[in-house]
């Protein structure tokens, strides 16, 4: 094993292979808080990727209530379990990760994944945390709440699939760090599905052979974002580029979310794999869960994304979300307007930050009826 810095964590950590980072590493934030669980990047993610024989059940996207769906079954709560204590020292991880608990002979602490574990994506659906006791009083807002938590493989800098296959299947590419499978050198032996603690890596019984997501690389090539990202009903996603902290840029979206802000934070940092996909938390949800699902930061991230209108550069980034087709590599605020620039910093779209709010008035003189402004 070698030793190899993990920023998430806040310390060196064990890893099969040695830090080899990526000329630039593919990132994305999804803010929670603006996910209706429509499905619809499920379904963007589908009907492009999986809609061949043996990929019936494979969501390389999926959308799952918080706390009690997942998909596969119990992918996070099982290992969770098996981890031990997860505790932090400030921003410093004293517990184990999955490489570091891994039993001897192992690379990685794997996860069971059965079939069945595949056959109910829609256990805990809706379903809220807390109750209402019968006969007394309403239960606080505040103690029961829901949230919808949208999944994609995370190109996790220190992936477990990679470490974990032995054939050597699995690659981060050099140009963008996302993490492929080659399907010519895959043998089947389907470590990588149980490796993942993400639940991210399928196995595909008709081909013999496993699939991931591939963060739709033919498209991030051509400087658009993934079919998830653009279908995005609710805007909750943006895609670019993750710096480490040391080099982060103000002027670009995800770093400002992540480094500069740090508004936006991994799932499960404690796992080890420093994963690329960072979340705005759920406002409404009790601090211990959120730190347990995004780190200790969570709490600072809530209160900065409550104070974010009156933040014109947070309102003005936020615009920006599924504002366009295009990968944003930087971005500024100008007057009233969030800038999207390429590379070269030129302008190829605006936004307004505040957009207009009309309030009719509820008789119409004109045509002498009555309106109401709720349709
Ligand atoms: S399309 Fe967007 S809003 Fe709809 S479920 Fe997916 S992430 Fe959530
Ligand atoms: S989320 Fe899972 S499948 Fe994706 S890179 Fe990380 S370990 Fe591999």
């Amino acid at each position: 094993m070698a030793r190899v810095y993990n920023w998430q964590i806040g310390r060196t950590m064990s890893y099969w292979y040695s830090e080899n980072r990526p000329a630039k590493q593919f990132g994305a934030v999804f803010d929670i808080n603006k996910c209706i669980a429509c499905q619809t990047c499920t379904l963007a993610c589908k009907t492009t990727w999986t809609s061949g024989r043996g990929q019936e059940y494979m969501f390389w996207n999926n959308v799952e209530t918080k706390p009690f769906g997942s998909y596969p079954l119990g992918w996070d709560v099982q290992l969770l379990d098996r981890l031990g204590q997860q505790k932090w020292e400030g921003n410093v991880y004293t517990g184990q990760t999955v490489f570091e608990a891994a039993p001897g002979g192992e690379r990685v602490m794997l996860s069971k994944r059965e079939t069945i574990d595949y056959s109910y994506p829609n256990v805990g659906e809706d379903e809220i945390y807390g109750s209402v006791e019968r006969g007394g009083s309403l239960a606080l807002p505040q103690q029961m709440w829901m949230f919808y938590l949208a999944r994609i493989c995370n190109h996790c800098t220190y992936p477990a699939c990679l470490a974990a296959c032995s054939r050597s299947s699995i690659y981060k590419r050099p140009e963008d760090g996302i993490v492929v499978l080659d399907q010519s050198r895959c043998r089947g032996y389907q470590e990588c599905v149980k490796a993942c603690p993400y639940g991210k890596v399928y196995f595909n019984a008709a081909t013999g052979t496993s699939e991931k997501c591939i963060a739709c690389y033919p498209k991030i090539e051509q400087g658009i974002q993934p079919q998830c990202f653009v279908n995005c009903i609710g805007k909750i996603r943006l895609q670019g580029w993750v710096s480490t902290p040391d080099k982060a840029r103000e002027d670009n979206p995800i770093d400002y979310l992540v480094h500069v802000r740090k508004i936006a934070l991994p799932l499960y940092p404690q796992y080890g794999l420093e994963p690329n996909v960072y979340y705005v938390p759920p406002l409404h949800v009790s601090d211990r869960f959120l730190v347990q699902m995004f780190g200790p930061g969570a709490p600072a991230a809530v209160r900065a994304y409550r104070n974010a209108k009156e933040d014109k550069t947070l309102q003005g980034l936020f615009a920006l979300f599924g504002s366009t087709e295009r990968t944003i590599p930087r971005f500024k605020i100008a007057g009233d307007f969030a800038l999207a620039l390429d590379d070269a910093g030129k302008e190829f779209m605006r936004v307004p930050i505040y957009e207009p709010v009309y309030i009719r008035p509820a008789q119409d003189r004109l045509y002498q009826i009555m309106r109401s402004n709720t349709t």
